[in-house]
């Protein structure tokens, strides 16, 4: 796309790219776990939720958990994926306290959904245009989660906290797609709405529910396109992966600062290493954790104690006929059902409680007016004031029937602003207001007439003036519109003017 926003480093040899692919680790919405009945409840006592095959006791055996296959299959269709029918359970081996299998049960080289592709909406800051580009989803394997090692309980131990142990992730890893740390938080909004949509996932960051492992590399403008071309990673530079992060913020922050170190490294000379590195947000640096191992270190064999995953085509497009509307959807939706832009249409429906409220809303009403309301007025309100749609001080019945107000000329739409602000305010329904204080627009003819000949008499000059001038009426409307106090019908006041002034 040709509108795409470039990232550029200017290195003291010469310019830099970036070149970014994406694993994000969704936490599978079910209750149970992949391979137990153990609840995945949020806030349980530490190793409250643990049975005996998650503490890997001696001769437990992992049982699959259907509803966890179901959403990968979903959440597959909603990536516009290959669904495999056949996949495969792998042990990775490797040890950590909090991982008492001494392997994770994951899916190496038979995922359950394999390539598909997204569109991801860009909105830049500082006016660039808004742009939607392509990424490339390379699979989705199903894996077990880890524990927990608390590190910071007692300064001489350390606690193991085994109820995350075992809770079905989806892993999504993208292509090499990505260009800007924008874009890399752009994808991640879009597979959270995708992933929210289709219920797969609870879409929440704070909670952990959803991370991002960002991989990131430099190269030379005009190497990512041979690659492109070629399909050679060879031309896209060493990568480190920076592990684990849950806001966009510090994605996009942990991006700039790994891509300018490698730039440093290599402009003095040096390699960048191979590896795996931690975003600390305080200190606004990425530092290493490991060097990177390769897929052969942790000796990834199949898993004996799990048949092969068959689906029968039947199950995936039973599954497929039910999915919801999705995003992109319902974005296609709103722009012919409302006749809305692209860019409105995308933000009312970036979020679907949003696009829910907007729906009750527009239910009946002119929809430019009520997406203006909404997006503009209600969301810019929210923003301000850092509150979600559920604590808004205005319910869609209210903002609807203050649109119905403004409708039906009972007030004009700038003092339906100043209704608003009462609703926020706590003043109740916007009727009730317009009567308490007297808001009701003047659509009066005669009472309009009188305000206009008070301010013609009192302006001789500018009367005579308007004559060669005929912009300066807007001056007129302006005096008259103050001695109605906002109240005046403006097309009356125009045409009242126009007639009066002689224009
Ligand atoms: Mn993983």
């Amino acid at each position: 796309m040709s509108d795409r926003a470039q990232y550029v480093i200017q290195g003291e040899t010469g310019p830099w790219e970036i070149v970014l692919g994406l694993e994000v680790h969704a936490q599978v919405a079910s209750e149970a776990k992949l391979f137990s009945g153990a609840s995945t409840r949020f806030g349980a006592e530490p190793n409250e939720n643990v049975s005996l095959v998650d503490a890997a006791m001696p001769g437990m055996l992992p049982v699959i958990n259907r509803f966890c296959v179901e959403q990968a299959v979903r959440t597959g269709l909603g990536l516009n994926a290959e669904i495999n029918l056949s996949s495969r359970f792998d042990r990775k081996n490797y040890f950590y306290p909090d991982l008492p299998q001494g392997y994770q049960i994951s899916q190496f080289e038979h995922p359950i959904v394999g390539e598909g592709v997204i569109e991801v909406d860009v909105e830049p800051a500082h006016g660039d245009p808004a742009y939607s580009f392509p990424v490339r989803i390379e699979r989705l394997h199903l894996e077990q989660d880890a524990g927990k090692s608390i590190h910071d309980m007692d300064p001489t131990a350390t606690y193991v906290d085994l109820n995350r142990c075992g809770v079905a992730l989806m892993e999504i890893v993208s292509r090499p797609d990505i260009r800007t740390p924008l874009e890399a938080a752009a994808y991640v909004k879009k597979l959270k709405a995708i992933l929210v949509a289709l219920g797969t996932c609870d879409g929440d960051m704070e909670k952990g529910n959803l991370r991002a492992d960002v991989n990131v590399s430099v190269c030379r403008p005009g190497a990512y396109e041979k690659y492109r071309e070629t399909g050679d990673f060879g031309h896209l530079g060493t990568r480190c992966e920076i592990k684990n992060m849950n806001s966009f913020r510090f994605i996009q922050a942990a991006i700039e600062y790994e891509a300018r170190r490698q730039v440093e490294i290599i402009e003095d000379g040096g390699v960048v290493d191979q590896e795996t590195r931690l975003f600390d947000p305080d200190k606004g640096q990425t530092r290493s954790m490991r060097s990177k191992e390769d897929a052969h270190d942790y000796r990834y064999f199949p898993d004996p104690d799990l048949l092969p995953l068959v689906l029968e085509e039947a199950f995936v497009d039973g599954l497929r006929a039910a999915l919801p509307e999705l995003p992109d959807q319902k974005r296609s939706r709103f722009k012919s059902q409302y006749g809305l832009s692209h860019y409105d249409a995308g933000v009312l429906t970036a979020d679907a409680e949003r696009a829910a409220f907007f729906e009750q809303v527009a239910s009946g009403r002119d929809a430019k007016l009520a997406a203006n309301w909404v997006s503009q007025e209600l969301f810019g309100y929210l923003n301000r004031a850092e509150l979600d749609l559920a604590q808004s001080p205005v319910s869609s019945t209210q903002l609807g029937g203050l649109i119905d107000l403004i409708s039906s000329d009972v007030i004009s739409g700038k003092i339906a602003k100043d209704v608003f602000q009462r609703m926020i305010d706590g003043e109740g329904e916007p009727i009730d207001i317009v009567e308490k204080h007297g808001l009701k627009q003047v659509t009066d003819t005669a009472a309009i007439e009188a305000i206009v000949q008070q301010v013609i008499d009192a302006n001789p000059e500018q009367v005579a003036a308007v004559k060669d001038k005929p912009k300066t009426m807007g001056w007129f409307v302006g005096q008259v519109m103050k001695a109605s106090g906002g109240k005046a019908n403006p097309q009356a006041v125009n045409q009242i003017l126009r007639a009066r002034l002689g224009l």
